[in-house]
């Protein structure tokens, strides 16, 4: 675990016991690593959402940014989650912002297997850096 390796638990949303153990059954590695249950190397965190640095990196930059709540692809989306969907590209433009080698960026995001969905817990991929 380096230095930025942290294990989260989100203060003013403390889990149970009985959700952690809801979450291990769920086997969603991003909701682990969300319940502090996996660890990860986290770039940002906000109420509803965190960034993690990807752990086989495609690009110079790759974050992936990740809705605390768990939906399963962008098709699962609800009117309820209009917040959360207009964060996570906010999030974008946030981590853009961050440094002179992300000004300039691209996101991903794969929806059902087919298109190469892995993790089936929706998130964005945030690739950007200096391409040589
Ligand atoms: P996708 O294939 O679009 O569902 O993206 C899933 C991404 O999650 C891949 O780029 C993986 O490298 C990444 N990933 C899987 N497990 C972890 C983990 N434990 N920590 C960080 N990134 C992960
Ligand atoms: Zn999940």
């Amino acid at each position: 675990m380096n230095k930025n390796s942290r294990i989260i638990t989100p203060p003013d949303d403390p889990i149970t016991q009985k959700d952690r153990n809801a979450i291990v059954l769920s086997d969603c590695i991003f909701c682990k690593i969300i319940a502090g249950l996996a660890p990860a190397t986290y770039i940002k965190e906000t109420k509803n959402l965190i960034v993690i640095q990807d752990r086989y990196p495609q690009a110079p930059v790759h974050f992936l940014i990740i809705p605390k709540k768990h939906i399963s692809d962008i098709s699962a989306f609800t009117q309820q989650d209009s917040v959360i969907a207009g964060e996570l590209l906010l999030m974008a433009q946030e981590l853009s912002a961050m440094r002179p080698d992300t000004k300039q960026f691209k996101l991903e995001s794969n929806n059902g297997s087919l298109w190469g969905q892995t993790v089936f817990h929706t998130h964005i991929h945030f690739l950007s850096g200096k391409i040589s």
